[in-house]
């Protein structure tokens, strides 16, 4: 028998009681062996004043069993509640979000017959971050941030599924075309690590038209890895292409904790009815036990799922006139699949796991400081009192003390020197000033220049430091510059 883990259990919100109730009896049936700490999350805890949707104690919890089983919760409507999800993935440095997206047919509709496509995700970063300001009228932005660290942990992490999975190609998708320096650091990662991976093949696709050709011909695709925006919206494509969003499973790896769950929601006009599809959070936990080394319960508990589904035993989600030959409950798709384990699926291909497949990490090279120098700075301004050649005119009338007035631009678009009238302005404004080729600047030059800038009646909203690293700018030019 495998050797007994303990694992943290939160049963959610709407459907969640039910479907972790059926899963929970279909992976002790099949042989897991583990022991339960169960803790409670979202709506109760919410209510209760938890403003994150879960308790301190329970944090004692994932961090002792570093396993967690978690069914979909109910986030409240209105402001102040925040994500519990997005909080347990951050505290807990879950950096990996793994989607694999098979399709069943044709036992399950689907427009792609052929389809096993595993979406890596990164899952902490990018626009994620949750940094957003408002900064003039008329002008929001958010932050993307993009780290080296969690380009290399999640790129690493792919490869190493890949490998261990017995998977033969690993594609990136980034849109480094637009933004070369974040979605370039992943693209470039991504070649860097690959080298490390001879025996597996390697391809980028800019997201766009590798978006659109995962939704034509998802055959033609393997292990995807991407950045967080990127991988939320294609993971549930892919999920929903493949079948139903409803049948697919995900895992949160991180290097301490991992959470395992369904993708879809707590659907809580379903909630309390026996209608529900446990599907998704039964292969999320097919996806713990294989992390968690027991083997052989994932495989018998995987493949008697696939007998059920070919035996044509269909929750209503999935349920189609002519295909299906029963329409069940959640206990009751549980008891069918407990019925079969130990069978194989005759139609579907069988799944085998091996223990290679367990535990899988990643990690990242800490490696030397470059060396950074100051070489000019970008100042925010919020400005409505003319035309770009007025801006520049002003702001010629401030001394730059050794930092020169290079260019202007709005929305990223070079409007000074030589801008065009037909380039829309609004009042958000990057002025950019340099110092000469070969020099450097020190962070008292920028203070005084941005109390000058003051002191001539503009208001700054902020500014970016302009380095290199090494000589390599660490910054963009302008549109057009
Ligand atoms: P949902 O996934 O709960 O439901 C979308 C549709 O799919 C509904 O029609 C629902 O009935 C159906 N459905 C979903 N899962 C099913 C299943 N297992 N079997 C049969 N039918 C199923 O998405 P939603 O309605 O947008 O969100 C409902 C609640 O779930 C919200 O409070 C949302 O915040 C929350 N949510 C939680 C998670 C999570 O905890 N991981 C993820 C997504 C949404």
């Amino acid at each position: 028998m495998a050797k007994k883990t303990s694992i943290t259990v939160a049963h959610g919100d709407g459907i969640g009681p039910e479907i972790m109730k059926a899963t929970l009896h279909v992976i002790e049936e099949a042989g897991a062996n583990f022991d339960i700490e169960t803790i409670e999350i979202g709506e109760s805890v919410y209510k209760r004043g938890f403003t994150s949707g879960i308790e301190a104690a329970s944090w004692d919890s994932l961090r002792r069993t570093k396993v967690f089983l978690k069914a979909p919760i109910t986030t409240p409507q209105g402001g102040g509640f925040k994500s519990l999800n997005v909080t347990v993935r951050k505290t807990l440095g879950l950096y990996a979000n793994v989607r694999p997206c098979v399709s069943y047919h044709p036992f399950i509709a689907t427009k792609h017959p052929i389809m096993d496509v595993v979406i890596v995700r990164e899952n902490e970063e990018d626009l994620y971050a949750g940094i957003e300001h408002r900064q003039t009228d008329q002008v929001v932005q958010c932050l993307k941030l993009i780290t080296r660290p969690g380009c290399e942990k999640i790129v690493r992490y792919a490869f190493e599924y890949a490998r261990r999975n017995n998977r033969t190609k690993v594609t990136c998708f980034t849109k480094d075309n637009i933004m070369k320096l974040t979605d370039g650091l992943f693209h470039r990662v991504f070649d860097e690590i690959g080298g490390d991976y001879p025996d597996i093949e390697k391809e980028h696709w800019i997201v766009d038209i590798g978006a659109a050709k995962l939704a034509d011909t998802p055959e033609a695709f393997d292990v995807i890895v991407m950045p967080n925006l990127y991988g939320d919206i294609l993971s549930d494509v892919a999920a929903q292409i493949a079948g139903s969003v409803g049948l697919a499973g995900s895992a949160n790896i991180g290097e301490h904790v991992s959470m395992f769950e369904a993708i879809h929601g707590s659907a809580p006009r379903r909630a309390g009815q026996n209608v529900a599809n446990p599907s998704g959070l039964l292969l999320g936990a097919v996806m713990m036990l294989v992390h968690i080394g027991q083997i052989e319960a994932a495989e018998r508990v995987h493949n008697a799922f696939l007998r059920t589904l070919e035996d044509g035993i269909h929750t209503y989600d999935v349920y189609t006139e002519g295909v299906s030959k029963q329409k069940v409950g959640t206990r009751e798709f549980g008891g069918a699949i407990i019925a079969r384990l130990g069978q194989i699926p005759q139609q579907l291909k069988p799944v085998h796991y091996r223990a290679a497949e367990a535990g899988i990490g990643a990690g990242w090279t800490p490696r030397p400081p470059a060396d950074k120098k100051l070489v000019g700075v970008d100042v925010f301004l919020d400005w409505r009192k003319g035309t770009p050649d007025q801006l520049a005119a002003a702001l010629r009338q401030v001394p730059g003390d050794g930092l020169t007035l290079s260019m202007i631009t709005n929305r990223g678009v070079k409007v000074w020197p030589d801008g065009v009238p037909e380039t829309f302005c609004t009042d958000h404004w990057r002025c950019r000033y340099m110092v000469k080729d070969g020099e450097g600047a020190n962070h008292g030059q920028v203070v005084a220049l941005l109390a000058r800038v003051e002191e001539a009646g503009l208001d700054f909203i902020k500014i970016e430091n302009l380095f290199t690293f090494d000589g390599e700018p660490g910054f963009s030019l302008g549109q057009g510059q």
